[in-house]
């Protein structure tokens, strides 16, 4: 067959029509794109060579067809395949940035076993890896998957399929079955049958020789892991090199360009507890800050209409905590899902948009039968919470419709109860690793364990740090919904060229900003214009 022919049977393959009028034609020579023919409803345009016409075509396709066209560059051989383009989900969804910046392939065949390997000195990653085998645990030294990366005609080839690991850390799949089989999962469970007849002094102990040795833990890193943030960091800076471009644009975390979010949550957990939120209220409102209460709808106390409107009225948020609380919610699959229909009605019942189930236990394949906006179960890292791993990120994440509000912080039981800390020494070691993401800082206060002066005292030292921050560096305070709501928007939101700028399209573009990520001695910098630099984002 004569060359033109092959030309000729490639054209008959990727033309592509739009309701819209566009029609994309794509041509081969060799294994690559050599050309792109495009008819937009406004004009036409010819792009003739190599690599203008592969960006052109990332470029209009994402705008025009939301990726359809991707599935015909993968026939066509083109440098960037089909799985490349779902390996960058992640990256596009967490930057929102434009596609066509991110490009990623795979250098060839994962293995089937998934191992820990790392990314960098500050990113653990857990996945499947080509052409070598990784370690099975992650302790001691990791390969460090940085030395495997080639860059070529503008394509970052990798060692593993980002998009794995990241879905991976976030759905914590590095975790063994929790409570399967050893002697730690069998004292767990009859410890949460004994555990409303012991003392606080014996649970105390329990808990104590559960996590002996939690300080020895690896992984995720204590006192806050940003694995999924630095591997997502780490590409961004090497798509600026592969892509030979100073900047990429991308639309900013949070709202009016504010430099980290953050949310109080209360989970009223007895009826003292509950006989305290008004007073709580009061202490939030004091400081400027609205908090959502975790309510539990069974067993532990009484829930009135009228306590349920006190807590709306006064412009906090009621969100549904577990149904009884007694431990065994995810205990089987049948029995879940009979709680679960009974959770989402009383989220009905209360108007509650968000979840959070008790003692974070959580089964994230299991969050399809919830009916929440979303859910606020995950840790980020958990080795001093019952249920161990974590999500290994400091933002929030879609799981399927649910949106993740990972909690970032320690909480106050386990600050004053298991650590026996009586400062807020830690949470602002935790504020700072997470600021310096721009992350999620998210608390879990109860009122329960605040009624006493003083861990009221400690608490009000965090409410009035809190309110430093929001003055000082721009961090907005909101409540979960107040995130919920945001966070959904962005995800919808675009940035679209004009001319040599870009401007955001969407619901809710007035209050986003566009972000500029750019490198500084090697590390990734953020810039917002007309607002100062941000810290790095990388570490050193
Ligand atoms: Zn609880």
């Amino acid at each position: 067959m004569s060359g033109a022919g092959r030309r000729y049977l490639c054209f008959k393959f990727l033309i592509r029509f739009h309701p819209t009028g566009a029609v994309f034609a794509l041509a081969q020579v060799g294994d690559d794109v050599r050309a792109l023919v495009t008819r937009w409803p406004k004009g036409f345009f010819l792009q003739p060579s190599g690599r203008t016409a592969r960006s052109a075509a990332h470029r209009h396709a994402s705008q025009a067809f939301d990726s359809s066209l991707w599935p015909c560059m993968d026939k066509i051989g083109g440098r960037v395949s089909r799985a490349g383009l779902r390996m960058n989900t992640w990256l596009t969804q967490y930057f929102r940035c434009p596609e066509r910046y991110i490009r990623v392939a795979s250098k060839g065949p994962l293995s089937a076993k998934s191992g820990y390997f790392q990314f960098g000195n500050e990113t653990t990653c857990y996945g499947s890896y080509y052409g070598r085998q990784v370690a099975e645990s992650a302790t001691g030294e990791l390969h460090d998957a940085f030395c495997d990366v080639e860059i070529r005609n503008g394509t970052m080839y990798l060692p593993f399929d980002p998009s794995q690991v990241v879905d991976n850390l976030l759905r914590e799949r590095y975790v063994d079955e929790w409570r399967s089989g050893t002697f730690l999962s069998a004292l767990a469970k009859g410890y949460y049958r004994l555990r409303p007849v012991l003392s606080a002094g014996i649970r105390r102990l329990v808990q104590k020789l559960y996590l002996t040795g939690w300080d020895k833990l690896p992984f995720p890193r204590w006192p806050v892991d940003c694995s999924v943030d630095n591997l997502l960091g780490q590409l961004l800076l090497l798509s600026l090199g592969s892509n030979c471009v100073k900047r990429i644009p991308f639309i900013w975390f949070w709202p009016e360009g504010a430099s980290s979010c953050a949310i109080m949550t209360h989970d009223v957990e007895t009826e003292p507890g509950r006989d305290f939120c008004p007073t709580l209220m009061d202490i939030d409102d004091s400081y400027g800050i609205k908090a959502s209460f975790e309510i539990i709808p069974e067993q532990r106390y009484g829930v009135s209409r009228d306590f349920l409107g006190s807590i709306r009225e006064r412009g906090f948020e009621v969100v549904v905590h577990d149904l009884n609380h007694d431990g065994h919610l995810y205990r089987n699959r049948e029995q879940f899902l009979e709680r679960a229909a009974k959770i989402n009605s009383y989220g009905k019942e209360y108007g509650a948009e968000g979840f959070r189930a008790a003692v974070l236990y959580r089964k994230q394949l299991w969050y399809d039968a919830l009916s929440f906006s979303y859910d606020m179960s995950v840790p980020n890292v958990a080795h001093l919470d019952p249920q161990r791993g974590g999500c290994c990120t400091v933002m929030p994440y879609f799981l399927g419709e649910i949106l993740e509000l990972p909690v970032t912080t320690a909480q106050d039981y386990t600050l004053f109860n298991i650590l026996n800390d009586y400062s807020i020494g830690l949470w602002r070691r935790q504020i700072d690793l997470i600021m310096e993401k721009h992350g999620l800082i998210s608390f879990i206060v109860h009122p329960d364990y605040i009624v006493r002066p003083r861990e009221r005292a400690i608490y009000e030292r965090l409410l009035g740090f809190l309110t430093r921050l929001r003055v000082e560096k721009g961090v907005w305070i909101t409540t979960p919904s107040g995130v919920n709501r945001w966070w959904r928007q962005r995800a919808e939101m675009r940035l679209v060229e004009n001319g040599e700028a870009w401007r955001i399209e969407g619901p809710g573009k007035e209050r986003a900003r566009i972000a500029y990520a750019s490198e500084k001695e090697g590390r990734l910098v953020f810039s917002l214009p007309g607002m100062a630099e941000q810290e790095s984002f990388l570490p050193t």
